[in-house]
Order: structure tokens, then C-alpha cells, then sequence
């Protein structure tokens, strides 16, 4: 049988796969997806949405444990099925992962299962360049985060005009503690366990620990975050990482920032085991680098630890490496730039890039390429990696409108949430900016806000970071409940360079938690009404 070719061959079904191959067949193109697990990817399987179900169940076991303030009466205990909540949210993304292989089906995309191997050029089509890429028979034990992925036999070659390699990322373990799938846990274990541990230490409070670290805690496991950073969630603005470690200690989160893990040792085996964690303070040393101080360890005991301390890309077995695919630090290299890479403040702000790899005809998106890894992100990308391809090719008349990574939002579905956009406050003063003088701020406590009293959600608030003298949003940083519903207001402003002004004489409904970002407007010109 001669190889099936496409004008487009997308690796990898997540976010930033299927969305780019739906926009690829809306432009026209004969597009194929390989996966070799699930469509629908981290995000949809294991990410994003069935973290969000498990949150869901924690919000509502905490409206439970305040039923007094609320006026419910329940007679008897109020418990919950550990089982059932891990099934449900495991339905929700089964839910999800079926109606993305409809949306497949829908587009008349070609969703071809297995691992795909980029091989080697093939011989061109219609006068263009093509690749040759096999599809593998992979075992992928997906419950397991270190997701060992064994491509085999070769099932069939198909040759493509344009790859997109979209194949994601992988969580980081540490070189003394490898994820085991039982008790040095990465986000898979900590989604899918059937057992509740007891005891729990999180390793890293970014996004993803601290969601994790929520959950349990708010199940009654008894949770430590350990945090290398001054803060928690140390991407977020200073008063927001400082409120947020407030709520979590007075409900009785243990927190110990500043604080570095130096060894990880497991104790037993099998369901009895156990896991100590050896930390200590961040001291600056000698030589001005910050590291743990020996001479202050402190051994922590847990059933389980999570690490939760980053991801880096993933590209095991997708292309042969006598192609010579440029790799730069744990992901694939394009013409994107991630911010801080070349040097502090450097980075792909909203320029025209492609995309492309250092080998033509291949380009690469989402988590593979490098930070911010998010789902939003790589679907954007995805999108605008297609659009030009079909612009050089004269389907799009116009060139595609470029990503402007300054207004990625980034959220964090704890509760209470977070969710940012633009820049902090402390990245602009680390920038000589000056408050008063360059910009503004704006800061409304949702513990004046009509909607956030009668909801019982006054822990938060949102600010507004403008400029000077024209009002543009330079950042947005609101805590509190709906705060990552609330951020695409600000988002929208930001893109759209509208000031503050701009905000304020648009009608804010009342009662709503959107007022926030109307009084914070108003905070940020002096002339605050409710507080
Ligand atoms: C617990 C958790 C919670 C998260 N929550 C959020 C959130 O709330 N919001 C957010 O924006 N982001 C969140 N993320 C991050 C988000 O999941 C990722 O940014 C997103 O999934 C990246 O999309 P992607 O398409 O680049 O890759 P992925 O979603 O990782 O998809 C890549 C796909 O490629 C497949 N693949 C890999 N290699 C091959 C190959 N050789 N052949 C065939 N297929 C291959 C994989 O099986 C996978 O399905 C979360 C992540 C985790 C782990």
C-alpha cells in the first residue's frame, strides 16, 4: 500500500493538536492527527479538567464544612465516597475525550492511533518537500506520571507537507526522588489515587501544588507545601502570594516557604510505606547563589509527597536523531522565544514568528516549545502556527494577527482562585518603574463588595495596575472567588490598550463580583466609591 500523505500531519492530540488540526481542515488542508494515548491530551485527560472536577468536589465539601454560617442543618454526619469523587472526575474527562474524537470526525480529520516517529524526508508531493513519519504501536501506561510510553512495531508510514509537533510536556522529578507511582508522587498519582493518604507533602506551590495541595487538604488529609521561593504561587504579584498564604494558614495548611528539599527517602514498601523528606532553610551563601543550608535539615514525615516543581518537554521517540532537530533546554527550539530565556525581560512579546523548527516544513507549539505551559497558550498557538502556514500558501488573505504573550492570563482554581494578566507590580519596580510617576495602582477588597458579602467570598480582592499618564493596563492580579472568570474583562482591556478610564464608564452590573474590577478602576484614578 502506497503512504497515505497529508498537507498537514499534527503530533499529539492535546489542546495545541486538535485545535491546530480543526483550524487546518477549516483552511482546507488534508490533515491527519497521531496519538499515541488519549485525544484531548494532559489537559482534557489528566490536567486541566479533571483537576478542575476534583476542585469542584473540594469547594463543596468546604461550603459543607461551614454549614452553621450558612444555615443548613444536616442531621448527622456529613461524609463523602472517596471513590466516587475519583471516578467522577475521571468520567468528566472520558466525557471530554469522546467529544474531541467527534469534533475529529466532524472536521473529516484523520485520527490515526500510535506514536509517531519522524523519520526522514520523503519524496515530494506536487512539487513540495515532504516528511516520512511512522506510527508505532505504543503501550502508554497513562495513571502513571513518569507515563512510560514503549513505541513497537511500525503500523504504517504517512508522508506530510507540514508537521506540527505538538507532543507536550512531561513532569520534572527531582535526581534523588524519581517518581515510582506509589509514594513519590507526580500530578497523574495525585489525580487517579484510589487511597486518601493521610499525610501529604507537596513539593512546589505553583498553580498545580497548590490546586493539589487545596484538594487534599480540604479532604482532611494533613498537607505541607514545601516552597523554595519567598511565596507561594511565587509567579504572582507579592500582595496576592502573601494574602493567598494567609487564607491557607488559618485553615490550616502547614506553609513553609524559603525552604529547599535536600533528600527524598522512602521507608517500606507496598501500601504501608512511607516517605521522609529531608528540607532546609534558603540561605544566601559565599557566593551570592541561594541554596538550602545543610547545617539547618529537618527531616518531614509524610505517607506520600507530590512533586509538583515543573515539566519540561516531551519528544521521546518522535523523531530520529540523525535529522538534527535543534533542542534547547529540555524542549524543541523554534522561532518562539520564550520570556527569560536569552536574558532578563527578553523574550517573544507579540513579533511575527512561525513557529518553525530549524528543519523546514516542521514547526512545533504548546508545551513542547517551552513556558508558559498552558492549555489556552498552546491552542493559540496551534491556531496561528496554521494560519500562517495557509497565509505563505495564499489561503489567508491577510497575515495572521501575532500572539501577544503580555496578555497571557494564568490561573490558579483553588479556592479562593487567582488569576492574573500583564505584569506585576514587582516586575515593573524591578524594571525602575515608580509608583505615582510611571503608574498607578487600584485595589478593591471584596470585603466591601455587595455580591462577594452575600456569598460569603470576602477573602480577595482585584488590582489594577495602570499607567502614567494614559491609564493603559499594564497588569491585572485579582484573588478571590470567580477571579479567573473575572480576568477576562482585564484581558480583553489589555489587548485592546483600553485605560482605566475606559473600564469606569463601562456599566458594570450590579450585584456582581465584576464591580471589583470597575471600584478597582476607580481605586487606581483615587476616586473609589464603595470603600
Ligand atoms: C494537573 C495539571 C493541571 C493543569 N491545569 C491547567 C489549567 O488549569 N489551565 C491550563 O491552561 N493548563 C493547565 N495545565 C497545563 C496543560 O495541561 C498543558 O499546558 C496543555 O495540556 C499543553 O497542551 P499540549 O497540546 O501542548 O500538550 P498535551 O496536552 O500534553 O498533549 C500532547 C499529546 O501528545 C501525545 N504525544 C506525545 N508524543 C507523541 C508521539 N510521539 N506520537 C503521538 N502522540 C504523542 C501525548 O500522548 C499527548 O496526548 C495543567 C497540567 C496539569 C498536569
Amino acid at each position: 500500500m502506497a503512504d497515505r500523505h497529508f498537507d498537514v500531519v499534527v503530533i499529539g492530540g492535546g489542546p495545541g493538536g486538535y485545535v491546530a488540526a480543526i483550524r487546518a481542515a477549516q483552511l482546507g488542508y488534508k490533515v491527519a492527527v497521531v496519538e499515541r494515548d488519549k485525544l484531548g491530551g494532559v489537559c482534557l485527560n489528566w490536567g486541566c479538567i479533571p483537576s478542575k472536577a476534583l476542585l469542584a468536589n473540594a469547594e463543596l465539601m468546604e461550603k459543607l464544612q461551614d454549614r452553621e454560617a450558612w444555615g443548613l442543618k444536616i442531621t448527622g454526619e456529613v461524609g463523602y465516597d472517596w471513590d466516587k469523587t475519583i471516578t467522577r472526575s475521571r468520567d468528566v474527562a472520558g466525557k471530554l475525550n469522546k467529544g474531541v474524537e467527534f469534533l475529529m470526525k466532524k472536521n473529516k480529520i484523520e485520527s490515526i492511533k500510535g506514536s509517531a516517529k519522524i523519520t526522514g524526508k520523503a519524496a515530494a508531493v506536487n512539487g513540495k518537500p515532504a516528511w516520512s513519519i511512522a506510527v508505532q504501536e505504543c503501550v502508554v501506561k497513562a495513571e502513571i506520571t513518569s507515563a512510560p510510553a514503549t513505541p513497537g512495531a511500525t503500523r504504517e508510514t504517512v508522508t506530510a507537507t507540514n508537521v506540527i509537533i505538538a507532543t507536550g510536556s512531561v513532569a520534572r522529578d527531582l535526581p534523588f526522588a524519581r517518581f515510582d507511582g506509589e509514594t513519590i508522587w507526580g500530578a497523574r498519582e495525585a489525580m487517579f489515587n484510589k487511597g486518601q493518604p493521610k499525610r501529604l507533602i507537596v513539593v512546589g506551590a505553583g498553580a498545580i501544588g497548590m490546586e493539589f495541595g487545596y484538594f487534599y487538604h480540604t479532604f482532611g488529609t494533613k498537607v505541607t507545601v514545601v516552597e523554595m521561593m519567598p511565596n507561594i504561587l511565587p509567579v504572582e504579584d507579592d500582595d496576592v502570594c502573601v494574602a493567598m498564604e494567609k487564607v491557607f494558614k488559618k485553615h490550616g495548611m502547614e506553609i513553609r516557604t524559603n525552604t529547599g528539599v535536600v533528600n527524598i527517602e522512602k521507608v517500606g514498601s507496598g501500601l504501608t510505606a512511607t516517605v521522609k523528606v529531608t528540607v532546609a532553610p534558603m540561605v544566601k551563601g559565599a557566593d551570592g547563589k541561594i541554596a538550602p543550608d545543610a547545617s539547618k535539615k529537618e527531616v518531614l514525615e509524610a505517607d506520600k509527597v507530590l512533586l509538583a516543581i515543573g515539566v519540561k518537554g516531551r519528544f521521546d521517540g518522535t523523531f530520529d536523531q540523525s535529522l538534527g532537530l535543534a533542542t534547547e533546554r529540555d524542549h524543541l527550539k523554534t522561532d518562539f522565544r520564550p520570556v527569560g530565556w536569552d536574558g532578563p525581560g527578553k523574550g517573544t512579546t507579540n513579533e511575527r514568528i512561525d513557529y518553525k523548527t530549524n528543519l523546514p516544513g516542521i514547526y512545533a507549539i504548546g508545551d513542547v516549545i517551552g513556558p508558559p505551559w498552558l492549555a489556552h497558550v498552546a491552542s493559540e498557538e496551534g491556531v496561528l502556527c496554521i494560519e500562517r502556514i495557509a497565509w505563505r500558501d495564499k489561503k489567508i488573505d491577510h497575515e495572521p494577527i501575532p500572539l501577544d504573550y503580555t496578555v497571557i492570563p494564568g490561573c490558579t482554581y483553588c479556592h479562593p482562585q487567582v488569576a492574573s494578566v500583564g505584569f506585576t507590580e514587582r516586575h515593573l519596580k524591578e524594571q525602575g518603574l515608580v509608583k505615582g510617576k510611571d503608574y498607578d495602582v487600584g485595589v478593591f477588597s471584596f470585603s466591601a463588595l455587595g455580591k462577594a458579602i452575600a456569598t460569603r467570598n470576602t477573602d480577595g480582592f482585584t488590582k489594577i495596575i495602570r499607567s502614567l499618564p494614559r491609564g493603559e493596563i499594564l497588569g491585572a492580579h485579582i484573588m478571590g472567588d470567580q477571579a479567573t472568570e473575572l480576568i477576562a474583562e482585564l484581558s480583553l482591556a489589555r489587548r485592546l490598550e483600553a485605560t482605566t478610564e475606559e473600564i469606569i464608564c463601562t456599566v458594570h452590573a450590579h450585584p456582581t463580583m465584576h464591580e471589583s474590577v470597575h471600584e478597582a478602576a476607580l481605586a487606581s484614578e483615587g476616586r473609589v466609591i464603595n470603600s
